[in-house]
């Protein structure tokens, strides 16, 4: 079939969609002979491969049948349960197990969102910059992004105020809001406890609905926790996307979805086909795992291990970054911004690195206004601490010979 025969058939959506820059960037790391702060994966050695091989032999014989079996799109009720216990010890007190959806990560969660949620020309407010997942979860049903800027505090709210009213006066309405509340990809930002309640009078004022996707909720390496949007929400206008990816492993692919039964309904008929149901196996060996208390351990573990790496990165930045350079510090999850000296553009230092083997994230991809061009995100969660030091001291040589 020639080209503009296929481009002929495929949908609208497809056509304008683009490639996740991250996917792409991540496979380009995967080469050997590359150093890389990229790609925002966690860190392997933390992966308990034992217990899960334990776990695995141990269930394998007695529910095998189940495991290998198609299950309830829902997902498992027992895992809901369990999920519920966890939420309420959060401060998500009283939920219902139906009112938790079972899903193939934070990803699907969005994605879902985006189906049950979104029409062709929706306008939907996101961060910017924010993560390129959410962006094309809404544009591949059509969605138009407003951006909205964020500073140390995370999304600023009276800008999104003023917007919002600005909008409504030229007749323009906004359907929902997407965001990552916590240690944000890519800015690593954490919206404030001030910030988080005015966003929630905002959405019942303007009856928006908020899509808070928080998969990095438990790996806060120092302060409080915050409440989360959802136990905030009076009005069941939070669809709350949570995940396991970064606390347990990505590739079970398991996360849920906490929002009002009735919305959780409409995404079961969606996923209905979709996949059918999440992944039996992942869900009995995980539910084994909390079970036995593993999941809370293993949280520590990576919020230790997190927090060591990103001290790290930050002496070494100190160290080898001139002072034109600026950066944030991150109280949890993986990542920290950079901004670069001024007019120094970050496409060119990226080349420029790929040719020396280094690679991080051009994060010009994650602002939705195409601002952000001396803007990188470099990732302490993956890499080792060699890797670490070669990468920042390579990437301040490299921006030292262009001031
Ligand atoms: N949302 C954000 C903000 C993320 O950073 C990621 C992972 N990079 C995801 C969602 C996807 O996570 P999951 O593996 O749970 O699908």
């Amino acid at each position: 079939m020639d080209d503009q025969i296929l481009k002929g058939l495929l949908s609208s959506e497809t056509l304008y969609s683009q490639p996740s820059v991250i996917r792409d960037l991540t496979a380009l790391a995967d080469k050997p002979d590359v150093l890389s702060l990229a790609g925002g994966w966690p860190a392997p050695e933390d992966f308990p491969i034992e217990e899960v091989t334990d776990i695995f032999n141990c269930l394998v014989g007695d529910y095998g049948s189940q495991m290998l079996q198609y299950g309830p799109t829902h997902g498992f009720l027992n895992l809901r349960k369990e999920i519920v216990k966890m939420l309420h010890n959060e401060g998500l007190k009283n939920l219902d197990p139906d009112e938790i959806l079972i899903t193939h990560g934070s990803a699907q969660g969005m994605n879902l969102c985006s189906q049950v949620f979104i029409n062709r020309d929706d306008v939907i407010i996101v961060e910017n910059p924010t993560y390129i997942g959410g962006i094309g979860a809404i544009q591949l049903r059509g969605g138009k992004l407003k951006g909205v800027p964020l500073d140390n505090d995370g999304l600023d709210t009276q800008f999104l105020d003023h917007l919002l009213i600005e909008l409504t006066r030229k007749g323009v309405k906004v359907k929902g809001l997407y965001l990552v509340p916590n240690f944000q990809n890519p800015t690593g930002v954490t919206l404030s406890l001030d910030r988080r309640r005015h966003l929630i009078d905002i959405a019942d004022t303007h009856n928006i609905v908020i899509f808070e996707d928080d998969p990095y909720f438990e790996l806060r390496f120092e302060g409080e926790r915050l409440p989360s949007l959802k136990c905030l929400d009076q009005n069941g206008r939070v669809i709350h996307l949570r995940s396991f990816s970064k606390t347990f492993n990505p590739g079970m692919r398991l996360g849920w979805i906490v929002a009002d039964r009735r919305v959780i309904q409409k995404m079961i008929t969606a996923k209905q086909f979709i996949d059918i149901c999440t992944n039996s196996i992942s869900q009995f060996v995980l539910l084994e795992f909390m079970r036995r208390g593993l999941l809370e351990k293993q949280i520590k573990k990576n919020i230790e291990h997190y927090r060591k790496k990103r001290d790290f990165m930050l002496e070494q930045m100190q160290k080898y970054f001139p002072e034109e350079v600026s950066w944030n510090r991150p109280t949890g999850g993986f990542f920290i911004f950079i901004y670069l000296p001024k007019g120094m553009k970050s496409a060119d230092l990226f080349t420029a690195a790929l040719d020396r083997n280094i690679a991080f994230i051009n994060a010009q991809s994650f602002f939705v206004d195409g601002s952000g061009n001396n803007t990188i995100r470099l990732s302490y969660s993956q890499a080792d601490y060699e890797v670490i030091e070669i990468v920042i001291r390579e990437i301040g040589s490299l921006i030292k010979e262009r001031l």
